[in-house]
């Protein structure tokens, strides 16, 4: 799809752009704890300051649901944010005039019943503070709401610095990747991104299946899995997964051998066996070591890599270990330069972090449901709307 990016930013002397930006930061103590997403802001701002003009920010802030709750105002984030953006930031109420900071926040979008319906009204009301329209909110892409949809069609709609970084991403990812692509889809169940495997493999080369989800494939090939996490009522919905992989020759990598214990808690006794070998009372929570090489291989051998979702219960020592090694390797071949590597969701992020291996991949995504919704292959209405 093609959309315009900042370079496209006509002069904006004495203008204003009506910035989308992502300022749901965690908080502790009063005090924004992650500072990840306020950095993400600074891009834009400092592009569209460099074209001469001011960034009115739209956001939300928690779920206050279309009333006002004054603990989720985001008044409280501004100090970080001036101070991560290094430019003096104002605060303001929808229909207060415009201070004179080089950048304004407008409070939590959601404080409005017509954010998430769409409303053109209140679209219009936030429109009026500028003249031009950025969004560099991808996290929150996945949803048609007035501050990412509809005023994308009031003014001239641009992708912002961090909107735009994600969007070519995930593009070089699965838009257009460079083959053989691997997927690794892992994560607690099928049913939540039954979805997500059913778009992967009419598009990547080979999919690897793991964490709790490769569970009920297993036991749809009729392997016993114990006490295993496995959503048994999803047997024939793996194998018509996997029926429709073979079709479209998308080789699915289920684990051979497995990590079992009969507890679920970090370093709880475990041992190594054969994926068919799980007993009544155990429960599979890793990947054995001989998959890890063997999906190391399937790495080695390719030049695109997505991934979402752990390959095993990676919060509790040792059920880490696949996940670590996995996301080592693909490093690795990140560094060396012969595979693109793309990754995104909560877990998964944080288990990269875990594996010290953040830096290295080419691209992790900030966004959550957002991403997933792309691994869907579907749509998403504020990038749709910057068309
Ligand atoms: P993401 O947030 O990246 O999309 P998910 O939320 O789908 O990922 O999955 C992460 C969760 O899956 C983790 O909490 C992890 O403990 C769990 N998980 C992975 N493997 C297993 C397993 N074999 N048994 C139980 N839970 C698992
Ligand atoms: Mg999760």
């Amino acid at each position: 799809m093609t959309f315009k990016t900042l370079d496209d930013l006509p002069d904006m002397t004495g203008k204003v752009a009506v910035v989308r930006v992502d300022l749901n930061v965690p908080m502790q103590d009063g005090a924004v704890s992650d500072f990840t997403r306020l950095e993400a802001v600074k891009p834009t701002v400092d592009a569209i300051a460099a074209k001469g003009g001011r960034s009115v920010l739209l956001a939300h802030f928690d779920r206050p649901k279309g009333k006002v709750v004054p603990e989720m105002s985001l008044r409280q984030v501004i100090p970080a944010l001036a101070k991560t953006l290094g430019r003096s930031v104002g605060f303001i109420e929808l229909g207060d005039t415009l201070p004179a900071d080089e950048v304004v926040v407008l409070e939590n979008t959601r404080f409005h019943p017509g954010e998430e319906k769409n409303d053109g009204e209140l679209a219009a009301q936030f429109a009026a503070y500028g003249d031009v329209y950025v969004n560099d909110a991808f996290s929150a892409a996945h949803r048609a709401h007035a501050s990412t949809e509809a005023i994308a069609r009031l003014l001239p709609a641009y992708a912002g610095a961090t909107m735009g970084g994600e969007l070519r991403a995930l593009e070089a990812a699965l838009g257009a990747p460079k083959r053989p692509v691997v997927a690794v889809v892992g994560g607690a169940k099928v049913s939540s991104k039954l979805a997500v495997l059913e778009n992967l493999v009419a598009k990547v080369d080979h999919l690897i299946i793991g964490g709790g989800m490769a569970n009920t494939f297993l036991y749809a090939q009729g392997i016993d899995t114990g006490k295993s996490l496995c959503e048994k009522d999803l047997a024939d919905t793996a194998k018509a997964i996997l029926a429709k992989a073979a079709e479209a020759g998308c080789k699915i990598h289920l684990p051979t051998d497995v990590v079992v214990a009969k507890e679920f808690k970090a370093h709880a006794d475990n041992r190594v066996c054969a994926a068919g070998d799980v007993a009544a009372d155990e429960m599979i929570l890793d990947a054995g070591p001989a998959t890890v090489a063997e999906l190391a291989d399937v790495l080695k051998a390719s030049k695109t890599l997505v991934w979402n979702g752990p390959l095993g219960a990676f919060e509790m020592a040792p059920f880490d270990a696949a996940t670590v090694a996995l996301a080592k390797a693909a490093g690795d071949l990140t560094v060396k330069g012969s595979l693109l590597t793309v990754a995104g969701g909560g877990d998964t992020v944080a288990a990269l972090a875990h594996a010290g291996v953040k830096d290295q991949f080419t691209h992790i995504s900030t966004a959550g449901g957002a991403f997933l919704e792309w691994m869907e292959g579907r749509e998403l209405p504020g990038v749709a709307a910057l068309g």
